[in-house]
C-alpha cells in the first residue's frame, strides 16, 4: 500500500471515530463534570489508539510520524473535544518525560497520562519570575531521602485538577541563576500543597497560585540532573512552543475565519471591500501559520527539530489572535458587548474576545518570542545579561530585590 493510501485510511477511521465518540458541546458543567467528560474522552482516546500518537510505543503511545499526528490535529478541529484539563500534560510534561525520563519514571507515569487517569500541570511562573524565569526562588534542600520543598507558584494552568506537576527549584544558589536550578515531580496532592484560583478578565479561573509548605519531593523524582533543571526547562518550553503554535481551535470557535465570515453575513458587509479585504487578510495569515506548522513538523520527523522557530509559531498564532478579535469586533460592534437575551451567539463571542489575547503571554510573551527569534534565528546581537555570572544569592532579581 502506498504511503498516501495509507494515510488515506488513517484519516478515514479518525474521521469515523470522531464522529462516532467526540461528545456534544455541553456548557455551563461544574468542575467535576468537566473534569469527568475529559477523563472519559481521553481514555477513550487511548483505548482507540490516538493517545500519544507520536510518543515511543514503550511508553504507552503509538509510534507514529508527524504526518499521522497531522492528520488527527485537523480532523479533531471539527470537534469541540472535552481535552482542556489534558493540554499542559499531553503538551508539554509527557513529551519532556520521553526526552529526559528515567525508565522507572517514564513507566510509572505515562501510561496514566495517556490513559485519562492523571493529570498533570507546568510550576514555572512565580511573582518574581516570568519572562526571566530563571529568577525563580522556589527552593528545594537535600534532606536524607529526597528534598523539602518551599514557595510559591503562580499562573499554573489545570493546577485545580493535577495529579503531578513538573516544578522548577532552586537547589544551589551559590551558583550562577541558570546553573543553580532542578525540575522535579511534585505530588500535588502531597501535604504542604495549596492551590488557590485566580480569575481573568473572561470571569473564569483557568489558573492558580500555587504554594508549597515543606513538601516532600523523593530522591527519585527529578527529572533530568540536580542543577541541570534549565536545560531541562528549555526542553518543555520548546515543547510548550511548539503545542501552543500547532494547536488548532475547533472551527466552530467564534474567532475561527469560518466564523467570522458568518458574523459578516449577519452583519450585512460580507460584500463589502473594506470587509472582505480584511479576512482575506486574516485567512492568509491563518493558512500560512498551519503551512509553517506541517513544515515544521515534517521538518522534525526528518530529524530536525524546531528549536527557535517554535517562537516563531507561537508568535504567529498569538498575533493571529490579536487580528482575529479585531475583525471580530468590528463586525459584531456593540453585539459583541452586550446581547439580547436569545442572542446564543453574544456571549460566545465575548468569552472568545476576551480569552484570546492570554495567547500573546502565556508560554513566553510576544516581546520574549521577539528577542528569542532576533538572538537564535536572525543572529542579531545578545541582549546584555549583567547577571548571569554572578552567583543567584547575591543577585537582586524577583522578589530578593528589597
Ligand atoms: C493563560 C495563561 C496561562 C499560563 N499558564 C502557566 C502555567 O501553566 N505554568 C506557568 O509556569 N506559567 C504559566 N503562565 C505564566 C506565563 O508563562 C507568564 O505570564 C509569562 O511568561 C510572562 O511572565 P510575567 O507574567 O511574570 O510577566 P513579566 O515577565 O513581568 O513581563 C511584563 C512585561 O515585560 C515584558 N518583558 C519582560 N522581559 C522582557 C525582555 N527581556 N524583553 C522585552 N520585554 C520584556 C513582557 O513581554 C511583558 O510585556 C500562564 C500565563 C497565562 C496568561
Amino acid at each position: 500500500m502506498s504511503v498516501l493510501t495509507e494515510q488515506q485510511d488513517y484519516r478515514s477511521g479518525v474521521r469515523a471515530w470522531l464522529r462516532d465518540h467526540a461528545p456534544e458541546p455541553a456548557d455551563g458543567l461544574d468542575a467535576n463534570a468537566v473534569l469527568r467528560r475529559a477523563k472519559d474522552f481521553q481514555a477513550a482516546l487511548y483505548q482507540a489508539g490516538y493517545a500519544g500518537i507520536t510518543w515511543p510505543k514503550d511508553v504507552g503511545g503509538q509510534g507514529l510520524g508527524t504526518a499521522e499526528a497531522q492528520i488527527f490535529s485537523d480532523e479533531a478541529a471539527e470537534h469541540e473535544l472535552p481535552s482542556g484539563p489534558f493540554i499542559i500534560g499531553m503538551g508539554m510534561c509527557g513529551p519532556t518525560l520521553v526526552d529526559l525520563g528515567t525508565p522507572e519514571q517514564k513507566s510509572r507515569y505515562l501510561p496514566k497520562l495517556l490513559s485519562g487517569e492523571e493529570i498533570w500541570c507546568q510550576l514555572f511562573s512565580e511573582p518574581g519570575a516570568g519572562s526571566d524565569v530563571a529568577s525563580l526562588q522556589a527552593k528545594a534542600v537535600r534532606t536524607d531521602d529526597g528534598w523539602v520543598f518551599n514557595g510559591q507558584k503562580v499562573w499554573t494552568t489545570n493546577a485545580q485538577w493535577a495529579d503531578y506537576g513538573a516544578v522548577l527549584a532552586r537547589t544551589d544558589p551559590d551558583r550562577t541563576k541558570h546553573a543553580g536550578i532542578t525540575m522535579f515531580i511534585v505530588d500535588m496532592h502531597a501535604p504542604g500543597v495549596t492551590v488557590r484560583p485566580l480569575r481573568d478578565m473572561t470571569g473564569r479561573a483557568p489558573f492558580n497560585e500555587v504554594y508549597f509548605d515543606d513538601v516532600h519531593l523523593a530522591a527519585d523524582s527529578v527529572i533530568g540532573e540536580v542543577n541541570q533543571g534549565w536545560a531541562a526547562a528549555v526542553t518543555m518550553l520548546g515543547h510548550e512552543r511548539v503545542s501552543i503554535g500547532a494547536s488548532r481551535r475547533p472551527r466552530s470557535n467564534p474567532l475561527e475565519f469560518a466564523s467570522l465570515v458568518e458574523l459578516a453575513r449577519a452583519a450585512g458587509v460580507a460584500g463589502e471591500p473594506g470587509a472582505r479585504a480584511r479576512l482575506a487578510h486574516l485567512y492568509a495569515h491563518e493558512r500560512a501559520l498551519e503551512l509553517f506548522n506541517v513544515r515544521m513538523r515534517q521538518e522534525t520527523a526528518a530529524g530536525n527539530p524546531p528549536g527557535a522557530r517554535g517562537s516563531v509559531a507561537k508568535l504567529a498564532g498569538a498575533m493571529l489572535q490579536r487580528r482575529a478579535i479585531e475583525v471580530a469586533g468590528d463586525l459584531a460592534g456593540a453585539d459583541a458587548a452586550a446581547w439580547e437575551p436569545d442572542n446564543t451567539r453574544g456571549p460566545e463571542l465575548a468569552l472568545g474576545i476576551n480569552s484570546a489575547p492570554a495567547a500573546s503571554i502565556a508560554g513566553g510573551t510576544n516581546e520574549i518570542q521577539r528577542g528569542i527569534i532576533g538572538e537564535r534565528i536572525l543572529g542579531l546581537p545578545k541582549e546584555p545579561q549583567v547577571d548571569r555570572d554572578v552567583p543567584f544569592r547575591e543577585l537582586k532579581v524577583g522578589t530578593q530585590r528589597t
